[in-house]
């Protein structure tokens, strides 16, 4: 236990588990653990937004106290896990990174938040997102910023910024976060960590507040492909509250991690190695191929002749249904109110200027007062990139434009899916970049969105096709930051893709590095 409170989860969740279950450790040692690197890292690092220190500690207690009894405990047992600000906790603030649901406090738990306490894990902590996971730097949070554990003065990736930071300054050992556009894979491939978008229907989406529901998706993120297996396995599962849910029974993923698959093929598109890439990127992917050729893989060249529409397609889709389910926040119903008694003085006070002026048709189109509550109240409880999104979906979404934008997008969508049906036809699985590079500097694309947006052109590919995706450390960059590839398959090949990134990490190490920070333990200053 010394070495652990010294150094929490430099072991897996895999390991952990097996020292709980000897008694070597108890849950209330690794609650603490976790705790004091919070406390150490997270004022420099910002994961959290909210950490549920005693209550956690509470809990580690009572399942210790249930271990001794010999009860019989969930497959997640004592273990802290951390989990987006996206997903619903019930009685306790979800935030979204926004003004706009600031001080709400949801009544019921997501799927995935009651999967994890009935699996007997331990919740530490809400961890940091853009607002509304609509990013991907983790800079549009309305109340921090999340820095990168390998270099404070970048950004962690994001929307799962605070969920992939967190594992990477080794705070917990396993992390929930939400992927529509690449939301887990990148944050992962930033920070260097593993992370996986299972299928889209694998995992209930109940309580996950929306962004574009035809493509969130909640997955796992961990130091290696045995714990998001793990996690995983706790995660997915059919659940009647979300009608796109799959009803097929979950895998042991586990379990089948220990089976080697027969005679892999897989596929690379050459392509995505070209242009505007990072040589770091280019070199890992190639040494990712010696890899797997090595451990019996089959390397292929495949083609996707649409990911160049990737981009433009999913911000239109992805905007166009983050403007209708954002309608919801009204100042009515829940969430952030602009201040009522300022707003009808301020109405009043136009009111008899425009009566004084004589100005009649000014008067006519006078706000309502309801309108007037809902016009303040989104004004003020949305950042600049969610109100960009809303405009340019509501714009797609518009009678006229309809037709040329949105469903338009939707047909490219169906032939990039093609595209995949396709090569799946002749590769079990693609290799690809998460990123054409590695973190970039706070602040270097905040007011560019188009070079923000065109970060995500490998990774939404798999949202639009709605296949599973995992992305895994593989290399570092010449300034010493993490590189991740992913491994992407054909619909509920998770158990597949988990199979083949354990079998990359038997025999390599990029997912044992450690952030130079963290691994010197040194003081901060
Ligand atoms: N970066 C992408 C976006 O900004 C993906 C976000 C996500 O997956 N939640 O939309």
């Amino acid at each position: 236990m010394t070495s652990l409170n010294r150094f929490p989860f430099a072991s897996s969740a895999a390991e952990l588990l097996v020292a709980l279950r000897k008694g070597d450790i108890t849950s209330e040692d690794l609650v603490t653990a976790a705790l004091a690197q919070i406390q150490t890292y997270d004022r420099h690092v910002g994961a959290f937004l909210s950490i549920r220190g005693e209550k956690a500690l509470d809990e580690a207690r009572e399942i210790d106290r249930r271990r001794t009894q010999g009860d019989k405990l969930g497959p997640l047992a004592g273990l802290p896990v951390a989990v987006k600000d996206n997903l619903c906790t019930q009685g306790e603030p979800t935030t979204c990174a926004s003004r706009m649901l600031a001080n709400f406090i949801p009544p019921y738990d997501a799927t995935v938040v009651a999967r994890l306490k009935a699996a007997d894990a331990i919740i530490i902590g809400k961890t940091n997102l853009d607002e509304f996971a609509m990013g991907g730097s983790t800079e549009t949070s309305a109340f921090q910023k999340t820095r990168n554990p390998w270099d404070l003065e970048r950004i962690p990736g994001g929307s799962s910024g605070g969920a992939a930071a967190c594992v990477a300054a080794r705070m917990v050992p396993l992390s929930v976060g939400s992927d529509t556009g690449g939301s887990i894979r990148q944050p992962a491939a930033l920070c260097g960590v593993t992370g996986l978008k299972p299928t889209y229907g694998r995992v209930s989406r109940f309580g996950l507040v929306a962004f574009a529901s035809s493509l969130d998706q909640i997955g796992p993120l961990a130091q290696t492909v045995e714990d998001c297996a793990l996690l995983l396995e706790v995660l997915a599962g059919h659940d009647s509250r979300d009608a796109t849910s799959i009803n097929r029974p979950v895998p042991p993923y586990r379990e089948l991690l220990l089976q080697q698959p027969e005679k892999v093929r897989i596929g690379y598109v050459p392509e995505m190695l070209s242009d505007g890439i990072s040589p770091d990127v280019v070199r890992t992917m190639e040494e990712a191929i010696d890899v797997f050729r090595s451990l019996g893989a089959a390397i292929q060249e495949v083609s996707l002749p649409h990911a160049r529409y990737a981009v433009a397609t999913y911000y239109i889709i992805a905007c166009s249904e983050a403007s209708s389910n954002l309608a919801r926040y009204d100042g009515v119903h829940y969430g952030y109110r602009t201040d009522e008694k300022a707003m009808l003085a301020e109405l009043a006070e136009e009111r008899r200027r425009l009566q004084q002026e004589g100005n009649l048709a000014a008067l006519e189109d006078l706000d309502t007062a309801l309108v007037r509550l809902y016009r303040k109240t989104r004004a003020e409880g949305f950042g600049a990139e969610v109100k960009r999104r809303i405009m340019l979906g509501t714009y797609a979404l518009s009678a006229g434009y309809y037709d040329a934008y949105y469903l338009k997008a939707l047909k490219v969508r169906r032939l990039i899916r093609q595209d995949y049906d396709r090569a799946f036809e002749t590769v079990d699985m693609i290799l690809g970049p998460v990123t054409p590079g590695p973190a970039f500097r706070i602040g270097e694309k905040i007011n560019d969105p188009l070079a923000m947006y065109l970060f995500d052109l490998f990774t939404v590919s798999a949202n639009l096709a709605g296949i599973p995706a995992l992305a895994f450390p593989a290399g570092l960059s010449a300034e010493g930051l993490p590189i991740g590839l992913q491994l992407q398959g054909p619909p509920l090949s998770e158990e597949r893709l988990l199979q083949v990134g354990h079998m990359f990490q038997r025999v390599t190490d990029w997912h044992r590095r450690r952030p130079p920070l963290i691994e010197n333990n040194g003081p901060l200053s």
